[in-house]
């Protein structure tokens, strides 16, 4: 399928397995658009082995994946997923700026010290008014897309994760946070991981997505990866949520020549899907009838 991943992990941040080269392998062999090594950028200002890649391995990090970009030009790029924080933008915005990433994504995986999607602090969820905690959660990742930092917003409606839903629609807040997105725009991915979780469906929902849609904010792909064989996972079902939400066409990556940042590129979604042996045939043979 022609869809491209830019949502994948590897073993640095302590909590996936595989090198990038594992994963630009599945992206080949299931003949994805693209892929991007997006892994955890340091989490700051305390490193965390479970959660982030240690400061140290961002360079080797960089250099693995800067290799397989040069084996595979135009094919692979080099992203990051780094943590939306308020206290640490500045940070954040230094590491993003000092190193060659084609795309950075921005995720919220925090209010204030509380990590709410690691299992370890799900108690959590008890202690708090659960509508305060969307609520919250949105304001947050509204505030990644005004920073102008990233390139794409991670896993849009995260805090669903565990299951843990808001008790009425926050039609006001949901408005504000996609004007906000569609103001800055940045783009969001179709993430999947979440139909392997306890919510059991996409990042995020197809009421968001309609609204985004509406919006005129653009989507891309994403896995969320953490095992090279979960590249590209359930995307023909992330597809036909898309074109659900109104979607004729997805944004893809390409590389700057000249060392900034990835440009975007538009490509229908049916085209994606189109039978893919013949298009493999097609491109052996271009002389075979009907090519
Ligand atoms: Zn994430
Ligand atoms: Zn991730």
């Amino acid at each position: 399928m022609r869809l491209p991943d830019y949502h994948t992990h590897t073993s640095l941040c302590g909590h996936a397995s595989g090198r990038p080269a594992d994963y630009v392998q599945t992206a080949r062999q299931l003949d994805l658009l693209g892929i991007g090594i997006a892994d955890h950028l340091p989490l700051l200002p305390d490193h965390d082995p479970e959660l982030s890649m240690h400061m140290s391995d961002l360079v080797p990090y960089i250099a693995e994946v800067e290799a397989l970009k040069a084996e595979f030009p135009g094919y692979v790029l080099l992203g990051i997923e780094a943590d939306y924080r308020p206290h640490t933008v500045s940070e954040v915005q230094a590491l993003l700026d000092g190193h060659p990433f084609d795309y950075a994504i921005g995720s919220v995986h925090h209010l204030g010290t509380w990590g709410f999607d690691d299992p370890r602090q799900m108690e959590e969820y008890d202690e708090r008014d659960i509508d305060e905690v969307w609520i919250e959660y949105f304001q947050l990742v509204g505030d990644a897309a005004d920073s102008g930092l990233f390139t794409i917003l991670g896993h849009l409606d995260l805090v669903k994760k565990f299951g843990y839903r808001p008790t009425r629609i926050l039609e006001y807040e949901l408005g504000l946070l996609v004007e906000r997105i569609a103001r800055a725009g940045v783009l969001v991915e179709i993430n999947t991981a979440g139909l392997h979780k306890p919510v059991g469906e996409a990042y995020p929902t197809l009421d968001i997505l309609r609204r985004l849609c509406e919006a005129g904010v653009m989507i891309t792909f994403g896995s969320d990866a953490h095992r090279p064989e979960e590249v590209g996972r359930d995307f023909a079902h992330a597809a036909e949520l898309a074109r659900s939400a109104g979607y004729e066409v997805f944004a893809s990556l390409e590389p700057d020549s000249d060392g900034g940042r990835a440009r975007m590129r538009l490509s229908s979604l049916a085209e994606a899907f189109q039978a893919p042996r013949s298009r493999r045939r097609a491109r052996k043979n271009p002389e075979a009838p009907g090519a």
